[in-house]
């Protein structure tokens, strides 16, 4: 069965910043028989509730800094979707959050150093892995969309 790992919020687990979830049923529906493998790199690092980050473009390259302490948070999202990524080496799809600095597709917003919005169409940090990788990948409100526009 085609494997698809998909930001754990939208399957409806309480891990957002807040403890909230982003539990969309439609989009369950649509996704249809495929296996589901559920990830969520922030509270894997930071826990849950946590401080929210943004991507910000540095000299060291586009960072998720802490919006509470302005700490580089980069690091243990990415170290979680390289280990992620390595242990399912067979992901067919990625479906991820929209807007999220570590899940949005295309779709998060980068910031410069001086809070400015440079771009809301940028990849989060897990995202971007599964990119390298060369695995397909989509936003989860675009992934709907399209299914609904193929069945109208
Ligand atoms: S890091 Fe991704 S999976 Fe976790 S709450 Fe944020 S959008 Fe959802």
């Amino acid at each position: 069965m085609k494997k698809v790992a998909i930001s754990a919020c939208l399957l409806g687990e309480a891990c957002r910043y807040d403890g909230s979830d982003n539990r969309n049923d439609a989009l369950l529906e649509a996704l249809g028989e495929v296996e589901l493998i559920p990830f969520c790199p922030e509270d894997d690092a930071f826990g849950t509730p946590r401080p929210t980050m943004d991507l910000v473009e540095t000299p060291e390259g586009i960072r998720a800094l802490s919006n509470a302490t302005g700490e580089d948070l980069s690091d243990p999202v990415t170290a979680y979707a390289k280990a992620f990524f390595d242990v399912h080496p067979d992901i067919a799809l990625f479906v991820g959050k929209d807007r999220s600095p570590s899940c949005g597709v295309c779709s998060a917003r980068c910031y410069n150093q001086q809070k400015e919005l440079l771009s809301d169409k940028a990849a989060g940090l897990m995202a971007k892995e599964a990119l390298k990788r060369g695995i397909e990948v989509i936003d989860a409100e675009t992934f709907l969309q399209l299914k609904q526009g193929e069945k109208s």
